[in-house]
């Protein structure tokens, strides 16, 4: 985005533009017309944020539109330097357009106050608004401060710029942690699995089942926004300066507290069964780093970013924890007993199973018009046959979990795409053998969930 000055000329004229457009769509429709610009103070109009909140708040509108039911005759929209502009002919009573436009002005996180959402009635004059706007800096409500200019423009431009950083924060932590969720929730529902619980059966496994996952995923919602938070505030504002920014080793050591939390609301939701251990650690650094690289400019980074930054995040410490542990857990002792790094590698190397076997496999599926599910449960496949899956290994031994890598591999090579019955019957083995490829369940939640933040940020650019 490049941040161009205007002058007072510029601004006229866009005015003037601006009440041609909607004159044409009013003849040309006869229905009311929404006029959205950004209410922004200074020379400088159109910035990262302000692009970020507009087309927020275009979205809205447009949600608003379906949620009452109505229709849209027309849209349009203008990029200026003077500011951006949308433009909404709707099928509906003027009065009724303009409670929308009230309705998400006051709501917005914040960022409504920005907004300007002005309707135009059948007889080309601007509906009043009724309820007064409060001022951007000091809230006292009416006009008073702008018309008496009791605020520098440096002081509006400081408050808008905060509204903005603020408002789309907080939106895309909520959006972080939607994510986190859906993709766990998504993970469990994938059926026919191996060895896993599903919504056909639990699997291996005789102490959960899917509602053990579902519990536990509902409880875990806080978690994800919070290691979101964590990450932006150690890469943003920790200290008084640059210097004092925390490293991404040290947000990593932050969040391991948070991490045990969460595993504590995890048993006690799930009645003392551990079903999304791994995923508290993985998807927790995924929504640390994506935090930790988070801007209201951007938003969302790119994937590979993002699987590098959780890699610094957690290599080094990792790399001397794993020698050094003691049998403390499963993970350990197979790191003792087969040099396996399981999960933890996987992070430590930036997730490399999710960006060159998750990823690519389960989006050439889609695109190939594969559902959801099935495009999932061969993903998985897939994953089984190409990862060191330390939960096959702590259940099966070396031989088990070889077994199943090559079983998995074999069916892959038989059936490019293996029908949900040739599944089945895997899953059927695998329950026979007592095996479990719970490591590979935790990286295809992790494809979820990567895959997802990944459409979010290609949507709005
Ligand atoms: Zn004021």
């Amino acid at each position: 985005m490049i941040e161009q000055e205007i002058t007072l000329a510029e601004i006229l004229l866009a005015r003037e533009q601006r009440v041609a457009i909607q004159n044409e769509l009013l003849s040309r429709h006869h229905a009311p017309v929404i006029s959205f610009t950004m209410n922004i103070a200074g020379p400088v109009k159109v910035t990262g944020p302000s692009h970020r909140a507009f087309l927020w708040g275009c979205e809205q509108l447009r949600l608003g539109f379906a949620q009452n039911r109505l229709t849209v005759l027309e849209e349009q929209a203008r990029c200026l330097p003077t500011g951006e502009e949308a433009y909404f002919a709707v099928d509906a009573p003027a009065e009724a357009v303009k409670a929308l436009c009230v309705d998400i002005e006051e709501g917005s996180k914040g960022m409504g106050r920005l907004f300007d959402m002005d309707v135009i009635g059948l007889d080309g004059l601007k509906l009043e608004r009724g309820v007064e706007r409060p001022c951007i800096v000091c809230g006292k409500p009416g006009r008073d401060c702008a018309s008496r200019r009791l605020h520098s423009v440096s002081e509006l431009q400081s408050a808008t710029a905060g509204r903005f950083a603020q408002g789309l924060k907080d939106l895309d932590g909520i959006r972080t942690a939607s994510l986190a969720t859906r993709a766990l929730l998504e993970e469990v529902a994938v059926t026919p699995k191996p060895g896993l619980v599903d919504r056909a059966n639990s699997g291996s496994h005789r102490d959960m089942d899917f509602s053990s996952f579902q519990a536990s995923a509902s409880a875990l919602w806080p978690y994800w926004q919070s290691c979101f938070l964590w990450g932006w505030q150690d890469a943003h504002i920790h200290g008084l300066g640059q210097e004092c920014l925390r490293s991404p080793v040290q947000t990593f050591a932050a969040l391991r507290p948070l991490g045990r939390q969460a595993e504590r609301n995890m048993l006690a939701a799930t009645g003392g069964v551990n079903t999304h251990k791994g995923a508290i650690f993985t998807l927790g650094v995924l929504c640390g780093a994506i935090g930790r690289l988070w801007t209201e400019d951007k938003g969302f980074a790119e994937v590979q970013a993002i699987l590098d930054e959780a890699s610094a995040m957690t290599r080094e410490t990792l790399e001397k924890e794993l020698p050094a542990a003691r049998w403390n857990t499963a993970g350990e002792g197979l790191y003792r007993k087969y040099g396996a790094r399981g999960i933890r590698g996987e992070v430590a190397d930036g997730l490399p199973s999710v960006r060159d076997v998750g990823i690519p496999t389960f989006r050439a599926l889609l695109a190939q018009g594969v559902d959801r599910n099935h495009a999932a449960a061969v993903t998985l496949l897939h994953l089984i046959a190409r990862v060191e899956d330390t939960n096959l290994l702590h259940r099966g031994g070396p031989k088990g979990a070889a077994w199943a890598k090559e079983t998995a591999a074999d069916l892959l090579e038989r059936e490019p795409l293996p029908s949900l019955e040739s599944i089945s019957a895997l899953d059927a083995e695998f329950i026979r053998r007592n095996l479990s490829p719970g490591g590979c369940a935790d990286l295809l939640a992790a494809t979820l969930f990567i895959d997802s933040i990944d459409n979010t940020t290609q949507k709005e650019t």
